[in-house]
């Protein structure tokens, strides 16, 4: 049997284009493999579970863009099947002049990007957050939670009921283009299908290697490491909170974040993996340090980087040096508050120049389309980010 389409990856990337690709041509077959046995493994099931507004992106960008119509697609979606959400809104919290300053940038950038905010002085951050020390504060009611697993599990059960496949434990080990189908192999087993496409975050340069495309980037791991609060704290605020990003670093700060069982976690930082998959502190794997050790991009990045690298390094090992981080806007929170959770992994793709890639990199070759690079908010943006990928698809095909 050929499939109409083959997807690897059973993250929300994945799942999203496989449900777009049947919405647009339904009846079309398709096969979904993932090598994990449960979905949502990776970066998908360890965020922060945010659905952002996209206040932050440089307008007219695909990140804007796909980040505003994915939180309306993303609650629409919740709504159609049942997933709980909530829309508690978010604050984003100066604690000095200059980060004040970049709050003015921020309502301008709000405005063109079309997105409710409220400037909220001391005294008004304090009466919405009595718990929160600052200066000012921007107020972004429509931002939400949701669990992204539970939304993925969803999207599996639309994909199952149109009649279609999701493969387990199916490692893609090989892809072969050929002229008329590709080719996908599961250790011995093969599939064949008319289009492919690859959305394997932590592995997908490797699987564009793998594919036979050259690739001018490499795939760095930087840990997103947590804390969750005793549930004793979990009311000490109402919305999630946030720093005002440093514009030189492409990560959003430490931040407070409600979650869908009640609690409050603190997190994530960024710092250099040892691991892609190694969720555990100090997890090494030899393969995936040596091969960024004699990539030029990574020495690069981290020459640029050096200072704010090394402080997460250490803010990582001492959770004293964490603490201080939450401490800039709560104070009530004490080292005995932070209490372990796992960590997520961010595929960030790094270019030979040290760049680290801040928007969306697709590669696409006849038949194929793989996802390279899908930063946050990617979770957010997944429903229109797999629209576009289907409609690239199939407007190819029908150019064969
Ligand atoms: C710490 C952290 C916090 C974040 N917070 C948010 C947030 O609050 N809101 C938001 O919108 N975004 C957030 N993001 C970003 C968002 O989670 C990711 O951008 C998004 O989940 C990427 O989805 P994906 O499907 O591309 O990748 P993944 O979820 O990593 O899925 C890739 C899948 O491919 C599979 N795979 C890999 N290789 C193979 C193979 N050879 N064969 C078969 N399957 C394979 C993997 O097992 C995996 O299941 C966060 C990310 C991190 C890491």
């Amino acid at each position: 049997m050929v499939y109409d389409y083959c997807v690897v990856g059973g993250g929300i990337v994945g799942l999203a284009t496989a449900m777009e690709l049947l919405e647009l041509r339904p009846g079309a077959s398709l096969l979904l493999l993932e090598k994990e046995a449960s979905l949502a493994t990776h970066q998908t099931g360890h965020n922060s579970g945010v659905i952002h507004s996209g206040i932050y992106y440089t307008p007219g960008s695909l990140k804007a863009e796909f980040c505003r119509s994915g939180s309306k697609a993303t609650k629409a979606f919740c709504d159609k099947y049942g997933i709980p959400y909530e829309t508690c809104g978010k604050l984003l919290v100066a604690t000095n002049a200059s980060e004040l300053n970049r709050m003015s940038g921020l309502v301008e950038r709000a405005r063109l990007n079309q997105i409710g905010v409220e400037r909220l002085d001391a005294a008004e951050l304090r009466g919405r957050e009595p718990n929160i020390d600052g200066i000012g504060g921007l107020l972004i009611p429509e931002t939400g939670i949701v669990d992204y697993r539970r939304v993925c599990e969803t999207m599996a059960s639309v994909i199952r009921e149109a009649g279609d496949t999701i493969e387990m434990n199916a490692k893609v080990t090989a892809i072969s283009e050929r002229q008329s189908s590709v080719i996908v192999a599961v250790g011995k087993q093969e599939w064949q299908a008319s289009r492919l496409v690859v959305c394997a975050g932590l592995q997908s340069d490797r699987m564009a290697r793998m594919a036979g495309i050259q690739t001018s980037h490499q795939i760095i791991p930087f840990r997103g490491e947590y804390f969750r609060l005793p549930p004793a704290k979990s009311g000490i605020v109402q919305h999630l909170i946030y720093p005002i990003p440093d514009p030189k670093l492409p990560f959003l700060g430490v931040h407070l974040t409600r979650m869908m069982d009640g609690s409050v976690i603190v997190g994530p930082n960024a710092v250099l993996g040892f691991a892609r998959e190694g969720y555990p502190q100090f997890s090494f794997n030899l393969r995936d340090v040596s091969e960024y050790a004699v990539f030029p991009g990574f020495w690069k990045t981290m020459g640029r980087n050096l200072k704010h690298g090394l402080k997460e390094i250490r803010n990582s090992i001492f959770k004293a040096g964490y603490l201080q981080e939450c401490r800039k806007y709560c104070q009530s929170i004490e080292i005995a508050d932070l209490t372990p959770y796992e960590a997520g992994i961010r595929a960030q793709a790094v270019l030979k120049d040290g760049t680290l890639v801040d928007d969306f990199l697709f590669l696409e070759t006849a038949r194929m389309l793989h996802v390279c690079n899908a930063p946050s908010p990617a979770a957010t943006s997944a429903i229109p980010i797999g629209k576009m990928i289907a409609a690239r698809i199939i407007g190819k095909a029908r150019m064969l």
